[in-house]
């Protein structure tokens, strides 16, 4: 019979199998010959003590008879070329997951996605990086896999429903994702892997007689009485169908704007804000790992930080070890960070956004737009720090130690954010209130974790997509939306999801409701 075992061991040893054998063998009383095959269950890193660990739960097969060859293999899909029709708007996790979703249920996805294929957009990419120019309908944020392709691919949620969870990793897997993603704490995949897994699941969508669409922008909602009837293209084509699921993002204004035009209900909704910072990769291992030097059996070490500051929480987000600050504007005219990290996460630079929980009271100067006060709110503050970093896609920046000390930087040494930067003083991108509270946080972040505080780390501003300024109130039965039949707000963009996993899991639930829908009508 295998058996399975919890073990904590030296890096070096996880690493190297042979190693590893050699300390179950001892460890189960047997010999290294007897052992056929171990299978590592999960994996996660100890950094409690000064001598850092990994611990593992491993299953030990002892026969040959015992293996076998588990391959994760795709879902029973149908061909659904002569099937009923759903739109998808927005090719981005939500998008995809919820199209494959009704390929599995017998339904015809058509995706429309206003940006480009994975390809395609890596020019633009290029053009943000090397140009200053923002192409509003493809860039970080739109196109192909959407928000979460230029990614760091991280993998973990705090979504309770571990099934759901379970399932979409071994989604992707089939797709083409490490199968460590199965094992580790934390899983992530890396920027170069998430384009080829993204571009399989469309030819998956499409050998199964589903469509997809690329520089297809929705530019209007067909309603009759209150139900959905279809969606109108930027050129005026129109695609009719009983049922719409809506993943367009976080970042998709003119589809909230639009909304709020059409008088479909929408809320402002509360979201977090602040900065992106850099530190040195090798002086967050020393922090981490109570060490000099990380070795090369320990990967680059990631953080996760939260505080009280003046009643608010000021948390890390989206940290990304061995990685790079990504030029996130989704139009010209603004500027906004994020962070990604390759499949090695192998970048001498640890960057982290660093935001402050904003409440609906925060959006009263902007109370005039509504629901959209809080977009107003975050659409100001981009605007302001690209006028401050001179009106291309530099970015405003200053040393931690300066900002905390009001004092414009001397010198902004080259950090990992391709654009450039511009040293201001960074308190003139944000209202006073939160300016107060970022600085009084990282002295308190520095005094638990020694060494962070420190005028080596250089601040980026905004962070300010973090999530959706907007929710699309949907019904919680049937996913609809509250006052429009058959329209599915879905994902991040609907404020239903915060990251690839749950936005994936939302898609595949808006998909199973739509079906349901359509079986009773
Ligand atoms: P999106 O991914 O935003 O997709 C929306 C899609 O809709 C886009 O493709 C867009 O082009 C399309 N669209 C918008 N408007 C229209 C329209 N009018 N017509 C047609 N199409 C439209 N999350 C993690 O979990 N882990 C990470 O490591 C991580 N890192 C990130 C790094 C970066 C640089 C960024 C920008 C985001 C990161 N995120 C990460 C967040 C994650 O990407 C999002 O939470 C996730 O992609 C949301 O999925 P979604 O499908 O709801 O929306």
């Amino acid at each position: 019979m295998p058996q399975e075992l919890q073990l904590q061991v030296l890096p070096e040893v996880a690493a190297s199998m042979d190693l590893l054998t050699e300390n179950i063998a001892k460890m189960v009383k047997t010999s290294v010959v007897d052992i056929k095959k171990i299978t590592v269950l999960k994996r996660s890193i100890d950094a409690r003590q000064k001598q850092v660990k990994i611990n593992l739960k491993v299953k030990i097969f002892f026969s040959d008879e015992e293996l076998i060859v588990e391959k994760i293999d795709f879902p029973d899909y149908k061909n659904v070329t002569n099937a009923e029709t759903v739109i998808v708007v927005g090719a981005g996790p939500a998008g995809y997951f919820a199209a494959l979703q009704l390929i599995e249920l017998g339904v015809k996805p058509v995706v429309v996605d206003r940006g480009k294929d994975v390809r395609g957009r890596r020019r633009d990419l290029k053009s943000i990086n090397r140009d200053h120019i923002v192409n509003p309908d493809s860039n970080y944020c739109f196109g192909e896999g959407g928000a979460g392709t230029y990614s760091d691919g991280k993998l973990y949620t705090r979504s309770k429903k571990r099934g759901d969870v379970h399932r979409i990793l071994e989604l992707l897997v089939a797709f083409g994702a490490p199968q460590d993603i199965l094992v580790d704490a934390h899983p992530h995949i890396g920027t170069n892997k998430l384009p080829k897994i993204m571009q399989d699941m469309r030819e998956k969508i499409i050998e199964y007689g589903g469509e997809v669409h690329f520089e297809t922008r929705v530019d209007d909602f067909l309603i009759t009485n209150n139900e959905i009837k279809g969606v109108k293209i930027q050129d005026g084509t129109i695609i009719s169908a009983r049922k719409v699921i809506l993943a367009t993002g976080h970042s998709a204004r003119d589809i909230f704007e639009l909304l709020h035009k059409k008088d479909i209900f929408i809320e402002a909704k509360p979201f977090a804000l602040g900065v992106r910072a850099e530190h040195p990769q090798s002086l967050i291992d020393t922090i981490q790992y109570s060490c000099d030097y990380r070795g090369e059996f320990l990967p680059p070490a990631p953080y996760s930080i939260v505080k009280q500051v003046n009643g608010r929480g000021m948390y890390s987000f989206c940290m990304c070890p061995g990685g790079v600050i990504a030029p996130c504007a989704t139009a010209p005219g603004e500027v906004v960070t994020n962070g990604w990290s390759p499949s090695k996460r192998d970048q001498p630079t640890a960057n982290s956004g660093i935001v402050v929980e904003l409440r609906l009271e925060d959006f009263k100067p902007f109370e005039k737009f509504g629901p959209l006060a809080g977009m107003e709110f975050q659409k100001t503050i981009e605007q302001k720090a690209w006028h401050l970093a001179g009106e291309t896609q530099k970015v405003p920046a200053q040393r931690m130690v300066d900002f905390c000390n009001r004092k414009v930087s001397a010198d902004i040494p080259k950090t990992s954010y391709v654009p450039g930067t511009t040293s201001v003083e960074l308190g003139e991108v944000f209202p006073d209130f939160l300016t107060q509270i970022m600085r009084q946080g990282f002295l308190d972040f520095g005094k638990s974790m020694r060494g962070y505080y420190t005028n080596e780390a250089i601040l980026h501003a905004p962070e300010s997509r973090t999530s959706s300024p907007v929710r699309i109130p949907r019904e919680n039965d049937s996913l609809e939306h509250v006052q429009i039949k058959g329209l599915y707000p879905c994902g991040e963009g609907a404020g239903y999801a915060g990251g690839i996993i749950s936005a994936a899991i939302d898609g595949e639930k808006c998909a199973i409701k739509c079906v349901e829908s359509l079986i009773h009508q």
